[in-house]
């Protein structure tokens, strides 16, 4: 902070005080050359995360920070290192609201398929499957190294799980003291709240009231942020309702004192093509009542789940997957089990609309009605017959409607995320939304179709996403701020990746910082392990939480 020289003006300014000598020696606050930096990126068009249109200037970094936003020669920034970023984009590093990043494992570490869309920062333990064991990922991503930022949360069905297995019914007294110490475990280590989600087993065994029982425990921490997947985005069986769903999401929050984010946020079904509005504007009434609910999104119209959340009804689950195959041996059971089946892929489309994307080799790539007929089956017969080897990764294609996203993309409490996992080179098939969401958002929404604004799109990126975790040193671009940015060649700014041929890095981003380190430069990635764990509050990890 303390080699931060304070000059933030704009270069049309600097033009002007270059006329001007003398004023400009009066009006700067550093005396020419005293402003040392590692690296100057020059003569760039910045958009600094507040959603303001765009600004000629140059930044330097020193070290991890931002030390400079101005005109450099006048201020006399010196710099070991200076790329030309003239007829170039500068923004902030983007935040992934929801993200699915192996940074464990080998292939995922490097978190290049985020890194090529300009990403920095990535949110996990999402859906409610983030482990309460919060300071041990965060230590031990500092100490393997990781290839971008990454914070967490500390997940509802993991807590559950952990506690009462799989069992579909309302835990005891002493259960759900239990799941509140493992969440406040999760929050003293550093979560950034509680996530959920209730669509999935063994989270949709709870009732809304357990649920806010565990989150009065989030908030009990400043800030804390419950953030849902919902029990019912449009697709579940037995529907608990859209709308409702909602209502549940804003009421968890609202009860028990924290922030809530929509993850995801859409409309699923053709029976909900054209109803996000009715959807967001639950949200905005909250909003105007003083809750601090948003969400974040993609603009990909397919889903990526498990086979079994899909085609098997959560009550043939209880007790877990033995249970379930039981269930199917069973031939009473199997045939209420089966007509629920129909129903649940009625209302996604049919097999044909369920394509995996998955380990094994004989299912990859294929929809579900394909392999169907191969095996000379039915769709509910396949499914249950691969579930007894396992449940699979799978697709549903055609879940969201275009429409729907356009609406959504326009508000302002929307952020960006990719739900998105780069499973490794080894699974040919994967969404395509691990590669491409923010620079597809970019491509398709503010260049092709210009809908929205380019400085609207990049705010829900970074600033919006920073100002809603309660950071105060990331998602902008200013002195002082951590150096994580974008710089973007906006003719080239385009996402590669296709349901077909996922594995293909965005394209456009021409250099990346995270923390002051070339994550990508030139356009190609460096393989630094630059990022940090992130700890509520917006502080890096520093061993001692
Ligand atoms: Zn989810």
């Amino acid at each position: 902070m303390n080699r931060t020289c304070h000059n933030a003006r704009t270069r049309p300014w600097g033009v002007f005080a270059q006329a001007l000598p003398v004023l400009a020696l009066t009006l700067a606050t550093c005396t020419p050359g005293n402003v040392p930096a590692d690296l100057l990126i020059a003569g760039g068009s910045v958009l600094d995360g507040t959603g303001s249109e765009s600004m000629e200037a140059d930044v330097a970094v020193a070290g991890d920070r931002i030390v400079f936003v101005g005109d450099a020669a006048r201020a006399g920034v010196r710099a070991a290192d200076t790329i030309d970023a003239a007829g170039l984009i500068v923004t902030p590093g983007f935040i992934d609201m929801h993200s699915h990043a192996e940074l464990d494992a080998d292939h995922g570490r490097d978190a290049r398929a985020f890194l090529y869309q300009g990403i920095t920062t990535v949110a996990l333990g999402m859906d409610g499957f983030g482990s309460a064991e919060v300071g041990a990922q965060l230590a031990a991503w500092e100490e393997d190294g990781i290839g971008a930022n990454a914070f967490l949360f500390v997940g509802h069905n993991s807590v559950r799980a952990w506690v009462m297995g799989m069992e579909d019914r309302a835990p005891t007294g002493e259960e759900l003291v239990a799941m509140q110490a493992l969440v406040r475990q999760g929050m003293d280590e550093g979560a950034h709240g509680l996530s959920s989600g209730l669509f999935y087993l063994p989270g949709n065994y709870a009732e809304t009231e357990e649920v806010i029982e565990l989150n009065r425990v989030a908030a009990e921490y400043p800030g804390a942020i419950y953030d849902t997947h919902d029990r019912d985005l449009g697709a579940a069986y037995p529907p608990f309702g859209y709308l409702e769903s909602i209502a549940e999401g804003i009421r968890i929050g609202e009860e028990a004192g924290t922030k809530v984010i929509f993850s995801h946020f859409n409309a699923q079904g053709a029976h909900n093509y054209g109803r996000a509005h009715e959807g967001a504007a639950l949200i905005e009434a909250a909003r105007r009542r003083g809750v601090e609910v948003a969400g974040a999104h993609h603009s990909y119209s397919a889903t990526q789940s498990n086979l079994r959340s899909y085609t098997v009804p959560g009550w043939a689950v209880d007790g877990g997957d033995t249970a379930m195959v039981r269930r199917f041996d069973h031939p009473d059971t199997l045939q209420i089990i089966d007509a629920q089946t129909r129903e649940m892929l009625a209302i996604r489309g049919g097999g044909e609309r369920i394509l995996f994307a998955d380990q094994r080799p004989d299912l990859n790539g294929r929809t579900l009605q394909e392999v169907a007929d191969e095996w000379g089956m039915d769709a509910p017969s396949a499914a249950r017959q691969i579930l007894r080897d396992g449940n699979a990764s799978v697709m549903n294609l055609g879940l969201y409607d275009i429409e729907n996203i356009r609406d959504l993309a326009q508000r302002d409490w929307m952020m960006t995320c990719t739900d998105g996992r780069d499973p490794g080179p080894t699974r040919p098939v994967t969404h395509p939304r691990a590669f491409g969401s923010f620079t597809k958002k970019i491509r398709d929404l503010v260049l092709d179709e210009q809908l929205i604004a380019l400085p609207f799109a990049v705010r829900s990126m970074t600033g919006l996403a920073a100002d809603f975790l309660g950071w105060t040193d990331r998602g902008y671009i200013r002195e002082g701020y951590a150096a994580d940015i974008a710089v973007l060649d906006l003719d080239a700014v385009e996402d590669m990746a296709t349901y077909e041929n996922p594995h293909q890095y965005s394209r456009g981003t021409v250099h990346v910082l995270v923390n002051g380190e070339f994550a990508v430069r030139d356009g190609e990635a460096t393989m630094a392990l630059a990022g940090r764990s992130i700890l509520r509050g917006g502080a890096a990890y520093d061993g001692r939480q």
